[in-house]
């Protein structure tokens, strides 16, 4: 451990690990380089670090005791309180206690206590109905402020938990998080209502779709592989879902639109819950879930004439799964 480094402690609860496999594909030169560059310490982390056994309890310990010190402790995955608010449904192999003890004595040792994913931030897929083994975030259940540390809980600087919520989460939201927490600027103010990072949060996961276009036409896709809006027909909630997904890009470009799926609000408390992520519900053959900011009536009437207006190069390509009219500027010039 270098000194002065910014220590963090990585743990995994309810997790399926995927919040860590989006975190390894940060940056082109690696997430551990990127760490260094920061002076960001990492204590531990299960799937990394080379301490195991023992080593890796006496590495944990020595955090509670005092004798370490934690800046940020990251939890990956829901805590499970299962069964009967004992928490032994998850524990923590070869200390024999609950993830869930063990996330409650160290978040009073953390300066930051960050939680990573939406497993950790307010319950996720674990928590889905009917939740066998009581799963809840570290501070929320779904909407609902408490979870496994309480809605009182501020971390040693004063803030709540801070949640990078998505499912996963994209790496660069992790580690930007993780950088303003390093470099002393990450402040109350920065977090949205329900403890998440604004510098992501305050974008629509639909900003930057490359189905744009088709959306505002209301050209629709009916069956997924085809080019058009998602929203319609197959469920997309991008309109409604923070996140700023189809602008930085995962992997270098991709996102679950341009991949050809519907956005499923994973930034969301409660996304869990849908039954059919690719069936938009409807009443009356409106959306139920209209896009943020716009009064129904606004956006039927809206539809209407985006509808009466579409051209036929938009239309035609919207049920397709490639494109069979091409815009005009892109025929031969005529010699
Ligand atoms: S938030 Fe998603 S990716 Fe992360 S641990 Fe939970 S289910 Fe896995
Ligand atoms: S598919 Fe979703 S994200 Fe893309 S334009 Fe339509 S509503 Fe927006």
């Amino acid at each position: 451990m270098s000194a002065g480094a910014f220590n963090i402690l990585w743990l995994q609860a309810g997790s399926c690990g995927g919040c860590t496999m989006s975190m390894l594909e940060h940056g082109s030169g690696g997430w551990f380089r990127e760490l260094d560059t920061l002076g960001v310490n990492l204590l531990w982390h299960p799937s990394v670090s080379e301490e195991t056994g023992t080593e890796a309890r006496v590495v944990l310990e020595r955090v509670e005791a005092g004798e370490t010190p934690l800046h940020a402790l990251c939890i990956e995955g829901a805590i499970l309180c299962g069964p009967d608010g004992t928490g032994f449904f998850n524990r923590l192999a070869g200390t024999g206690r609950a993830m869930l003890d063990w996330a409650r004595a160290l978040a009073v040792k953390a300066d930051y206590c960050v939680a990573i994913g939406s497993c950790a931030t307010f319950g996720g897929v674990p928590a889905a109905d009917p939740d066998p083994t009581d799963a809840v975030g570290l501070q929320y259940r779904k909407a609902v402020a408490g979870g496994a540390l309480g809605a009182d809980y501020r971390s040693r600087r004063g803030l709540p938990v801070i949640n990078v919520a998505g499912c996963a989460p994209h790496p660069g939201w992790i580690m930007e998080t993780l950088a303003a927490l390093a470099l002393d600027v990450l402040t109350a103010d920065d977090l949205d209502a329900l403890g998440r990072p604004k510098f992501y949060v305050d974008h629509l996961a639909h900003h930057g779709c490359s189905r744009n276009e088709f959306y505002e036409f209301k050209a629709s896709a009916e069956t997924l592989s085809q080019r058009g809006c998602l929203m319609e027909h197959l469920g997309c909630k991008a309109t409604q879902a923070a996140g700023d997904c189809n602008q930085r890009g995962w992997n270098g470009s991709g996102s679950c639109t341009k991949g050809g799926f519907a956005c499923i609000a994973c930034t969301s408390p409660g996304f869990e819950d849908i039954r059919d992520y690719h069936r938009t519900p409807k009443i009356g053959g409106v959306p139920i879930g209209l896009p943020l900011d716009m009064p129904k009536a606004w956006f039927m009437a809206l539809a209407a004439l985006s509808k009466s207006a579409t051209p036929q190069r938009v239309r035609k390509n919207a049920t397709a799964d490639h494109v069979v009219v091409p815009p005009r500027g892109a025929r031969r010039p005529k010699e």
